[in-house]
């Protein structure tokens, strides 16, 4: 590599690992970030962790980060956070979250609203439109060349082109579940949607997040897997059906993707 490019990029590649559902530890620039912490199977284990977990709490690097993209069970999980080394910076994406954040014991917590950023460190962290049932923002975190875009669970936004031809995103983290409720309807991204947006991001590389999400009870596992039907094999095919020039890679839980 140049040394220009590498000075860009802080000299180390991108490392995502793939901890499970929206869970991701992102390296950027040697920076340590988890996204969306869901570590428990709460409702005394009813709700499974859809494809098992990467690594346990106890397992997580020292972070430097920790984005929330809103007040989920499985988005923020207030008992992981509560056993997390507090001097990772947070970012929440409205008060009330924040608070609670704050009261664990962590000392630097911040609300970035849509299209607002901050500094962490050395990385910039810009908030971006999300559309769910409640509050949620999405985020890039970027250094130099490199940046990664994280979707938490948002349904499909009109936003993503605007992101697209704002930054320029190195890999775009993209919920593919469409989750569909009884009274709420769509609150997150499907297949096709995912894919759209992946086009619309311009990002070189996509990793599905968000899917296969369980219930360990037989009889309402169905249901529930039927109203989260996306799979990671349809964004592939929907991405490769809009531009082969994307590249979609699918992580097991614990398997790392670097960037070259
Ligand atoms: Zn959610």
């Amino acid at each position: 590599m140049p040394s220009g490019a590498s000075e860009l990029s802080g000299g180390s590649p991108i490392r995502i690992t793939d901890i499970g559902h929206s869970t991701m530890l992102i390296e950027l620039a040697g920076m340590k970030i988890l996204t969306d912490p869901w570590f428990a199977e709460p409702f005394f284990g009813v709700v499974a962790h859809p494809r098992g977990i990467g690594m346990t709490v106890e397992d997580l690097p020292a972070l430097d980060l920790i984005l929330v993209s809103h007040d989920h069970f499985d988005h923020c999980d207030f008992k992981a956070l509560s056993r997390m080394d507090k001097a990772a910076s947070v970012i929440a994406p409205d008060t009330k979250t924040a608070a609670r954040i704050q009261k664990l014991g962590f000392g630097d917590v911040t609300v970035l609203r849509p299209w607002e950023s901050r500094f962490v460190s050395k990385i910039t962290v810009t908030a971006l439109p999300g559309d769910h049932p409640v509050t949620e923002c999405t985020y890039i975190a970027a250094f130099g060349d490199q940046s990664v875009y994280f979707g938490g669970d948002t349904k499909y936004i009109k936003d993503f082109r605007e992101i697209g031809d704002r930054f320029d995103i190195t890999v775009a983290l993209l919920p593919v579940s469409g989750v569909t409720l009884p009274m709420a309807g769509r609150v997150v991204m499907d297949p096709v949607e995912a894919a759209e947006a992946a086009v619309l991001l311009k990002a070189p590389v996509a990793i599905p997040i968000h899917y296969n999400m369980s219930l360990r009870i037989p009889v309402l596992k169905g249901l529930f897997e039927r109203a989260a039907p996306g799979t990671p094999e349809q964004f592939v095919a929907e991405v490769d059906r809009r531009n082969r020039q994307i590249k979609v890679v699918t992580l097991k839980p614990g398997e790392t993707w670097q960037s070259k």
